[in-house]
């Protein structure tokens, strides 16, 4: 059974203490996170360590990094590898957000490098995928999305693919408040199905889990958490606020 998937994405948000806090607030809320489901906090580079130890004794809790470099160790200044994550307890990064992607042109060829140090480190890679609105206004977001998947992913193994969660996140809903409809969110998410499982079979497929990430919030999660396809959340604003990713946790199926 794939797992269930509640993933906060902090982003370049909180000093060390209200960083501190949230953690603590949420971890503190009397949490059941049963065995099919995973919580994750992507949290920044400065906080990574303090975030794994406090995790440790909570089960089916875990700490992300909000990303990685494509090499292991070197002449890298400013980078962070996955060798330095693993020993720091670190056990999840997050791999292409589109912020990423933009920002720092990172592209699927170099995406695909990441995804593979992740694997080689055991380090759980949330892959995340997505369309812009130009891209949605002319329906070609299956396709845009499938040549996201090619490019990165389908050169792994199928041993390899079942470690990899994907996050589909529409950029047009990234901090816009506009959220894709859960019927957008399942039609996207059993596509990606689809063509995972005609590259792997359909258990292998299956087997993987695909979060929605783009206006997720307490008031939605739960519409777009039931879909057969959506299997939980890559959450930005709304995991900030303590009561609503608590909430959004609560969602989870
Ligand atoms: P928001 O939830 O703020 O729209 O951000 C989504 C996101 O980018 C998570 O990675």
């Amino acid at each position: 059974m794939r797992k269930q998937i509640a993933a906060a994405n902090w982003k370049m948000n909180l000093t060390i203490n209200e960083a501190e806090t949230l953690l603590y607030t949420i971890l503190d809320a009397n949490l059941e996170v049963s065995e099919n489901q995973k919580v994750v906090f992507a949290v920044p580079a400065p906080y990574l360590t303090l975030a794994a130890k406090k995790v440790t004794d909570h089960s089916n809790v875990f700490i992300a990094a909000q990303n990685i470099y494509s090499k292991k160790s070197g002449a890298f200044t400013g980078e962070v590898s996955v060798t330095m994550l693993k020993s720091i307890g670190v056990d999840h990064a997050v791999i292409g957000h589109s912020e990423r992607r933009e920002y720092f042109n990172e592209s699927n060829e170099f995406l695909r490098e990441k995804v593979k140090l992740c694997l080689e480190e055991n380090i759980v890679p949330i892959f995340c995928c997505g369309e812009a609105l130009p891209v949605r206004e002319v329906n070609q977001q299956n396709q845009f999305v499938q040549t996201q998947l090619e490019e990165s992913l389908f050169d792994l193994s199928a041993d390899e693919i079942q470690q990899v969660v994907i996050a589909y996140e529409p950029i047009w809903a990234i901090g816009t408040g506009k959220t894709a409809t859960s019927e957008q969110a399942q039609e996207m998410h059993a596509h990606i199905r689809s063509q995972l499982a005609a590259k792997y079979g359909e258990a292998i497929a299956n087997n993987i889990s695909i979060l929605y990430g783009g206006s997720v919030k307490a008031s939605n999660a739960k519409e777009i958490f039931g879909k057969p396809d959506v299997d939980g959340g890559l959450v930005g604003g709304a995991s900030l606020v303590a009561d609503e990713f608590v909430a959004i946790i609560k969602a989870l199926k």
